[in-house]
């Protein structure tokens, strides 16, 4: 069976204990795309200065934040790892010179277990882990994205997480609902438009073209997971609109490649 590959908006770490529209949605798409055989994620909150992938026997759950209720402390989501997949993906990255290194303890970060346990709430499927690269930018994640495109013809669901738009100095932290920030949509609807059109390379290039660029990604780590999902998933691409949290924080989802 060949999954598409994923790009998740994760939002705020709370979301793993939130039933609402953007975690109902998660389960949804799981729903949609039924059971894979092993889950390849790669997120915005494993940021390394050279491409490394976990070959844990099991993924510890990390509960990378700080000042959230004691609760999601004890959140656990501790899936089997995927050591054999680990070292596919060093295959298939060692062929375009980026081969990772292995890191045998690494578990499981945010950008990860929070949207799992929405989608596969059983933790038994193997998971690994890839970590970015976020200050080499869009186009070397889209490479690596591309050579990890083989995956999808092997039962492996390959999952970026991160956020459509990511600024944390701009969230309004007023309970409630609103209106999403004008600057914030219109980046948002401008990668809309690009992956719809399958316009890889002005995708690639978003902080020159894109509005409000800088402002929707102060720094890098939030969105280069898009570009991995992009490069393994290729045409068609599908959105999901899920519109904003706190005003600015983008939860879009994207499927690419079918
Ligand atoms: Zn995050």
């Amino acid at each position: 069976m060949k999954f598409p590959a994923l790009f998740l908006s994760h939002g705020a770490p709370t979301l793993a204990m939130a039933n609402n529209a953007f975690t109902h949605s998660w389960a949804e798409i799981a729903v949609v795309l039924g059971r894979p055989e092993s889950i390849l994620v790669v997120s915005a909150h494993w940021d390394t200065p050279f491409p490394a992938v976990t070959a844990a026997r099991r993924l510890e759950t990390i509960h990378d934040f700080g000042g959230f209720p004691e609760a999601l402390y004890r959140m656990r989501y501790e899936p089997p790892g995927a050591p054999a997949l680990a070292s596919r993906v060093g295959e298939l990255l060692s062929a375009i010179g980026q081969a990772p290194a292995v890191d045998p303890d690494r578990g499981i970060d945010h950008g990860g277990w929070v949207p799992l346990r929405w989608m596969y709430p059983d933790a038994d499927i193997p998971v690994t882990q890839l970590s970015i690269q976020s200050e080499l930018g869009a186009r070397h994640h889209l490479e690596i994205g591309r050579a990890l495109a083989p995956l999808r013809d092997e039962g492996v669901l390959v999952i970026g997480s991160g956020g459509i738009v990511h600024n944390l100095g701009e969230l309004d932290w007023e309970p409630g609902e609103r209106a999403p920030m004008p600057w914030a949509a219109a980046f948002a609807e401008w990668m809309a438009d690009k992956a719809a059109q399958g316009a890889d390379d002005e995708l690639a290039d978003y902080r020159s073209h894109a509005p409000n660029a800088e402002r929707a990604h102060p720094t890098e780590d939030h969105l280069v997971p898009f570009f991995v999902a992009l490069g393994a998933g290729g045409a068609p691409s599908r959105r999901m609109n899920l519109g904003f949290d706190m005003g600015s924080l983008g939860m879009d989802c994207y499927a690419f490649g079918g």
